[in-house]
């Protein structure tokens, strides 16, 4: 028939082989039997695809040993531990994470710096990244191979280009920090470069909170906040990859100043420095600060309670008016956010209560982001992950 594009069997199979890559890389193990029963193929054809993932070095399969039950057990693929790795960075405005992340989202080893009150110039960051990497590539198994250095950044990232155009808490503007580290790593590792929420919300959609639903918005509570936003199952990214940056919402022209250099925005209501700031600590945020404003409002200390309060209550007005925009299923809270949501969950329902449009306001659950701080370095594992999951033709062996 003229006209009707045909399928051909190679592309097919390309297609078979990333479905099913993916639902190991989401699920873990999984039976052959699953496998075949979620992609709708042929035993025999699930056989072959398993077969190639295995000859390629991602997938390794086995006969489970034991059970009582009768008949001939199905055969289990898993990820296998000398596959390959993304090496994935999280960069925080007090620390840089960098860790070795396996297909299916296993974190294999991680290495933690502190980074004083700020992390300092984008190439001085850009060859503790590369150092790092090694470090953690040499921890590895020996024959586990890369795919990529995936990198979260605190700011407004060109995903195009891999280019920070504006992480005020880094005072980092326009740095091509994505070329960057790619000039300095290995020759041919891919380098790739993202928000820190838009990558947080990729990792608690696929194995977090945000599992299982298409219309989700993570609030991440930094120094910095911003906004990773799912829509219809689809990373909302605007048109160079800047949206998301609620932080930086002005409420009050009049109000305190910002690091961006406005005034009145979001971020000094909400962001740490603000709740800090609420509950009299002075000096710089730090993992200490924050636990001790928290462990002190737990134990119903005045000024502490009042500070997570008055932040709850920030807070709700901002997923107010997120939800009257997106009309989101749900709102991920993530970093300080979930313990703010967890000390003050009635300021921040009733903020939000009184500040929403009633339907969309019916439908939205709040709910406290399930991967912790892992989530941004996750997504940024994901990132590095997306071509060979994509085209698991496309890996190369060590
Ligand atoms: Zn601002």
């Amino acid at each position: 028939m003229p006209g009707v594009p045909i399928a051909r069997p190679d592309a097919i199979r390309r297609h078979n082989l990333a479905q099913l890559l993916g639902q190991v890389h989401r699920d873990g193990e999984l039976t052959r039997a699953n496998l075949t029963e979620r992609l709708s193929l042929s035993r025999s054809t699930i056989g072959a695809l398993v077969a190639d993932l295995t000859e390629l070095g991602l997938l390794d399969e086995r006969v489970p040993t034991g059970g009582a039950r009768a008949g001939r057990p199905s055969h289990v693929v898993a990820p296998r531990p000398d596959g390959p790795y993304a090496i994935a960075v999280d960069i925080d405005v007090t620390h840089l994470t960098i860790a070795a992340v396996g297909i299916g989202g296993r974190v294999l080893n991680r290495h933690t710096l502190p980074m004083g009150p700020r992390p300092g110039p984008a190439d001085l960051v850009a060859r503790h990244i590369v150092a790092e990497a090694a470090r953690v590539g040499a921890e590895v198994d020996k024959r586990a191979w890369p795919v990529g250095i995936g990198i979260s950044v605190p700011g407004a990232v060109d995903w195009h280009s891999g280019t920070v155009e504006f992480a005020p808490n880094l005072t980092w503007r326009h740095e091509e920090f994505g070329p960057m580290v790619a000039a300095l790593a290995p020759r041919g590792l891919p380098v790739v470069v993202g928000n820190d929420a838009d990558l947080a919300v990729i990792a608690e959609h696929l194995r977090g909170s945000g599992r299982g639903s298409d219309d989700v918005v993570y609030l991440i509570g930094r120094v910095g906040v911003g906004a990773g936003i799912i829509v219809n199952g689809a990373p909302l990214r605007g048109h160079d990859g800047y949206a998301g940056e609620v932080g930086h919402n002005v409420v009050d022209a009049s109000g305190p100043a910002c690091h961006c250099g406005k005034r009145g925005c979001v971020e000094t209501y909400v962001g740490e420095n603000a709740l800090l700031e609420l509950a009299g600590h002075t000096g710089p945020v730090t993992a200490g600060s924050l636990g001790a404003v928290f462990a002190a409002a737990t134990a119903g200390e005045h000024r502490a309670t009042a500070a997570v309060r008055t932040v709850a209550a920030a807070l709700g007005r901002t997923i107010a008016s997120l939800v009257n925009v997106l009309n989101p299923e749900r709102v991920l809270l993530g970093g300080s956010f979930a313990e703010v949501f967890r000390l003050a969950n009635a300021e921040m329902v009733q903020a939000l209560d009184s500040h929403t449009m009633g339907a969309p306001r019916n439908t939205v659950q709040l709910c406290a982001a399930r991967l912790g701080n892992d989530a941004s370095l996750l997504g940024a594992a994901e990132l590095a992950f997306a071509a060979v999951l994509a085209d698991p033709l496309l890996t190369r062996s060590a």
